[in-house]
């Protein structure tokens, strides 16, 4: 079920072809008889951008900030809230720092989880945040997970809205059902309703979250976004590359803050290992692609739209 078994396992493949080659491609590169075996280049994020309580205070507008992996901390003229956030805890070596403790966070209206893999569902981190957040949304398969962990939890559907302080929520599909390609992973079979993105409305316009997902015609047909937070992942279980590439060409004028990128030191890992150099090449108007540092704060306005 966990998605570090994939990677455990890609790894593993790709070591095993890389010590068949390594002599050639040494010998071509190199002089002498000393051998190393460079990593592989991988794309890293700007430097941590440290923030506390005051990103929590009241404010007049609304402001995102990057987390690593694929979290994000929002405050929207007030109500904070936090979608997949992962700051402690995780079981593979990370990149970054993190750029706020759990036990640091003074509060939280909301935590949004897209769907359980642990680089988006972390229990350590959760559990720390139990204190300071009111309520948890995901759906109704990560709330029975929630539930167990004794987590205020609510489960919703695929299209479901709900809404807390300035704010409005709306669940959005997702295709990411991959466990049930992998005899063993897990007993359980997955369906795609137990995963989702998020449509979020808010005084200062909206944010798509599509969440880990299979490219599907939905994905290309969304009202247009103030922004979007963006997985550019070359993943077969996620948009892949050139399904992201589409993602950002469908909504030409959207901002992309950028996620599931330069966090976990995978590079032989494509869910991990996105480059914005090289998504920055494809799409239209790529002055629009925002690498954040973590924590680095967003300021989300509405963008001009067409009819
Ligand atoms: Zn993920």
């Amino acid at each position: 079920m966990k998605i570090q078994t994939i990677a455990i396992i890609i790894t593993f493949l790709i070591g095993l072809i890389r010590l068949g080659n390594a002599q050639s491609t040494a010998d071509s590169t190199r002089q002498g008889t000393a051998k190393t075996v460079e990593k592989k280049y991988q794309a890293r994020a700007p430097k941590t951008q440290p923030f506390g309580a005051e990103a929590f205070g009241p404010s007049r507008q609304t402001t995102v900030r990057w987390l690593g992996f694929a979290g994000f901390l929002v405050n929207s003229r007030g109500t904070t809230f936090m979608i997949d956030p992962v700051l402690e805890g995780f079981d593979m070596p990370v990149l970054i720092d993190f750029p706020i403790a759990p036990k640091a966070v003074p509060r939280l209206d909301a935590v949004l989880v897209t769907h359980a893999d642990n680089d988006h569902f972390s229990v350590p981190t959760n559990q720390d945040l139990k204190r300071a957040t009111k309520a948890y949304h995901s759906t109704i398969y990560v709330d029975s997970l929630m539930q167990n962990l004794g987590l205020p939890a609510f489960g919703h559907t695929i299209g479901d809205s709900f809404k807390f302080g300035r704010v409005k929520v709306t669940l959005t599909p997702a295709d990411h059902a991959y466990q049930n390609a992998y005899p063993g992973m897990s007993k359980r079979h997955f369906k795609n309703e137990d995963a989702c993105g998020f449509w979020l409305e808010t005084p200062d316009g909206t944010i798509w979250a599509p969440g880990d997902s299979r490219l599907t015609p939905g994905h290309l047909s969304m009202p247009t976004p103030d922004a979007i937070f963006f997985d550019f992942s070359d993943s077969e279980w996620h948009f892949t590359f050139e399904g992201a590439v589409k993602i950002a060409n469908a909504y030409p004028n959207s901002p992309l803050l950028l996620c599931h990128w330069g966090s976990v030191d995978a590079p032989d890992f494509s869910p991990f290992n996105g480059d914005p150099a090289r998504l920055a090449k494809a799409i239209v108007n790529p002055g629009r692609i925002k690498v954040l540092a973590p924590g680095e704060p967003f300021i989300l306005k509405p963008i001009k739209k067409g009819k």
